[in-house]
């Protein structure tokens, strides 16, 4: 788990509203303008080996698994 998913680490403060919100305000992590950080994969969450060409925003073996079915030829 990264600091990215946050969320996930304040789970138990969304059942105390008050508290949550005074956690989002003082330590909730900046957005990622650039960088690895900023692209995740759309399928499985991924971080690394990014693809972004043709606008597919998956991850290698998301691809890897997907390509076929997306109709890709040449990959195998
Ligand atoms: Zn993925």
């Amino acid at each position: 788990m990264t600091s990215k998913d946050f969320a996930k680490i304040y789970k138990q403060l969304k059942v105390k509203p008050a508290k949550w919100q005074k956690a989002l305000k003082h330590n909730k992590p900046k957005e990622k303008k650039f960088g690895i950080g900023s692209r995740k994969c759309g399928r499985c969450g991924r971080y690394g080996a990014h693809i972004q060409k043709y606008g597919l925003g998956l991850c290698r073996q998301c691809f890897r698994e997907i390509a076929e079915k997306v109709g890709f030829k040449k990959y195998r």
